[in-house]
This record gives structure tokens, sequence and C-alpha cells, in this order.
């Protein structure tokens, strides 16, 4: 369907004239402003191949009949999420999992066995500089969610971090793949649910791990 069609038929079914934008990006899926003079409407593509039920809520959300985002809405955005897998473009020659301490996939499939009896199935590399530019802020790992792929900072590379933070961080973008993220009632994709939070805590070394990093915070702002 083109975009004008698309914009047409939201338009039709929502009975006002929209600023429409189609956006690619990983936290807004849905967002709406009502302004005095125009509604914009900013929607991630995967609405393109929204079912018609999925169309009439977002109709309904539009013209302000519903006051938050429905069930329906939210169940097709998390679907649609979970659908979006594009690991087959990863280029697999630019993983780098050997460090100079740590060997990632060493660790990665060591927490595999010990708390997903080897199930998962990602890619994991180092990512970033061995020396810190800013102290402003740093992010130990990240999960990208549609690559399956598991990325942590180059810093833990070495022999002041303690293995146990190593594979915390792994564990906990693990945790990612396996609690994925949802959808607020303000069309925001949330990362960390409570049931995330929950299984966190099963990890051995959880405390001592959290102990190092406040420890580490006051070097320099954590995150991931
Ligand atoms: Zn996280």
């Amino acid at each position: 369907m083109s975009l004008i069609t698309f914009q047409q038929q939201v338009e039709d079914l929502a009975g006002v004239k929209l600023k429409l934008k189609i956006n690619d990006n990983r936290s807004t899926m849905l967002s709406v402003r009502w302004e005095p003079d125009c509604t914009k409407v900013s929607l991630h593509r995967m609405f393109l191949q929204a079912p018609q039920n999925v169309m009439q809520s977002l109709a309904c959300y539009i013209r302000q009949e519903h006051k938050i985002i429905s069930r329906d809405i939210k169940a097709f955005i998390e679907d649609s999420l979970k659908k979006l897998d594009y690991s087959h473009t990863l280029d697999k020659s630019k993983l780098y999992s050997q460090g100079r301490i740590y060997n990632l996939k060493e660790l990665y499939d060591e927490i595999n066995d010990d708390y997903f009896k080897s199930k998962l199935k990602l890619f994991i590399t180092w990512f970033g500089k061995p020396a810190q530019r800013s102290k402003s802020r740093l992010t130990f790992g990240l999960y990208h969610d549609q690559l399956k792929l598991i990325k942590i900072n180059r810093l833990l590379d070495r022999d002041t971090v303690p293995k146990y933070v190593v594979s915390y961080v792994i564990f906990h973008e693990m945790l990612h793949h396996v609690c994925p993220s949802y959808i607020d009632e303000k069309g925001m994709n949330r990362v960390h649910s409570k049931e995330f939070k929950e299984k966190e805590l099963h990890y051995k070394y959880y405390d001592l791990a959290q102990k190092w990093i406040k420890e580490q915070q006051a070097n320099y702002f954590a995150n991931f």
C-alpha cells in the first residue's frame, strides 16, 4: 500500500485530516499530538500491515474517543515487534568475542547453560574503545532485539573488572530477549518489566555485581 493510500485510509476512518509520519525507530510505535490546527500522528511502519480492527481502534484513539491505547493495538504492536527479525542481515565477520581478558562467547555459553538450558540463540560482540573518552555516561551493555545481538562495552575487558560483573551484564542483556519490552498506555516501548526485574534477581552474584557497579558510579554514571 502506498503511503498516500494509507494516510487516506487512516483519515477516512478517523474522520479528520492528519499530519502523518511513518517511522522505523525502536521506541515510538505510536504517538498522537492533538494540536489546535492539526493532529500529528507518528506510526511505526508495522502499522502499514495492521488488520482492520487495529485500524478501527487507532481511529477511535485519534478521535479521542478512547483516552488510552486499546488492548488490541498494544497486542498488535507487541506481536509485530517480535516478528521484526533482522538477524540474517548481521555481518558475523564484524563480531568480536575475544577480548584481552574475557572471551564473551565463553561467558555467554556458560550463562546460557546455567540459566537458560542453552536454549537462547543470540549473538554477542564487544563494542566501543578500551579507554573511556568521557566520564559523563557509560553503557555497559546493549541488546539489539531485531538483530538478536548483545553488545558489551570494551571498558569491561580489563582485569580490574570481576568476571561476575561481565557475566552479570551479559545475563541482563540475555534477559532482554527472554522478557521482551512491552508497550505502555502512551505507546512507548518499555524495556524493564516487573517480570524482568524478578528474573534478574536469579543471577547468583546479583548482590555482588550490583555492589561493584554502585561503587563504580562514583567514577561514572553506569547505565545498561
Ligand atoms: Zn536493560
